[in-house]
């Protein structure tokens, strides 16, 4: 219903920048090479996401924005396998439930379709051009549910949250060209051929990624790879630090520790590193069906897993010679 979904929107949409993490995740889980994002009034106001994935049939198209409708889980064995990023089935509904949706999807060689929503109803379906992927526009974002417009921060936070997931997205995927606009400037563009370093430099300015050194390391369980910054390139906070965990970004506090660690004394206190971390692990080790955004994992071996990140980082540090 849509009362149902309005209440799962609280969970799965609390901001403008949880919209834009769902809808970029459903384009690279269609397995898009290009996604651009243009907002206006920090997405408020739009939201836009053109992809060249595969597309929705014209036959799933209305499904889509029902309820538990993923096309990605088919059995309970998968639950505990996922590669895809999106699995419940949640996000779609949520959305259109808040908002004023158009989409226009095509399937390769097939006529496209264009279907228009507004709070979970449909509007109006009809035939669209045939381009292969998909653009979702999504406007009037809770016209319906004033009370969540209330607690929003301000343009710029919500911006700043916006852009801070594009990022994330950006770095976990960069064999996929990116983009994001903001009100008609653009504020990111990654190539798309798989070059880290280079994500690292659209993101954060060729003079950091400069002073970022590449370490890797590996034990029976894990394997753990990426950039850190040298000790003297530090911030006052600790949203430089992104944790990838078999390529999907995730949040875990004792990795942060471990990471800080791995600098022995060299960090002062209340600075981070900028570092880019990624881990490869047996999906068994993970839970990742902790909360409906799923960025905070569980993961059976954790303490393994923190030492190995602190002892390698510590000795490519050490390397350096500082
Ligand atoms: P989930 O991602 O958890 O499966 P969503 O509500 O996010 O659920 O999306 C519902 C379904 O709509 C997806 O399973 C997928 O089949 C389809 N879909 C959504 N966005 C796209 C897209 N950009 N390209 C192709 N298919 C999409
Ligand atoms: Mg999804």
């Amino acid at each position: 219903s849509i009362l149902a979904d309005q209440i799962s929107a609280g969970e799965v949409v609390e901001r403008p920048a949880s919209v834009v993490k769902e809808l970029v995740e459903n384009s690279l889980d269609a397995g898009s090479r290009q996604i651009d994002v243009s907002v206006e009034d920090a997405g408020l106001k739009s939201i836009t996401v053109v992809d060249n994935g595969a597309g929705i049939p014209v036959e799933d198209l209305e499904m889509a924005f029902h309820r538990h409708a993923t096309s990605k889980i088919t059995n309970r064995q998968d639950l505990f396998q996922i590669v895809t990023l999106g699995f419940r089935g949640e996000a779609l509904p949520s959305i259109v439930s808040v908002a004023d949706v158009v989409m226009e999807t095509a399937v390769e060689g097939q006529p496209g379709t264009k279907i228009h929503l507004q709070g979970g109803k449909v509007l109006e379906k009809t035939a669209s051009a045939s381009r292969r992927g998909t653009k979702i526009v999504v406007s009037d974002l809770f016209f319906n549910t004033p009370a969540r417009l209330k607690y929003l921060s301000s343009i710029q936070t919500e911006l700043a949250a916006i852009t801070d997931i594009v990022n994330r997205l950006a770095l976990s995927h960069t064999e996929v060209a990116f983009s994001l606009s903001s009100n008609g400037r653009e504020l990111l563009h990654t190539p798309g051929n798989g070059n880290l370093k280079q994500v690292i430099s659209a993101i954060y300015g060729i003079n950091v990624a400069k002073q970022m050194v590449e370490f890797d390391a590996e034990d029976q369980d894990f394997k753990v790879s990426g950039f850190v910054s040298l000790p003297k390139l530090t911030r006052a906070s600790k949203n430089y630090v992104s944790f990838l965990l078999n390529g999907r970004y995730v949040k875990n506090s004792h990795l942060n520790k471990a990471l800080i660690q791995g600098y022995g004394s060299k960090l002062m206190v209340g600075r981070y590193p900028v570092a880019i971390v990624m881990i490869q692990v047996d999906p068994l080790l993970v839970d990742v069906n902790v909360h409906p955004t799923k960025q905070e994992v569980k993961l059976s071996k954790e303490d393994e897993l923190c030492n190995l990140l602190a002892k390698s980082v510590y000795a490519r540090i050490a390397r350096e010679n500082l």
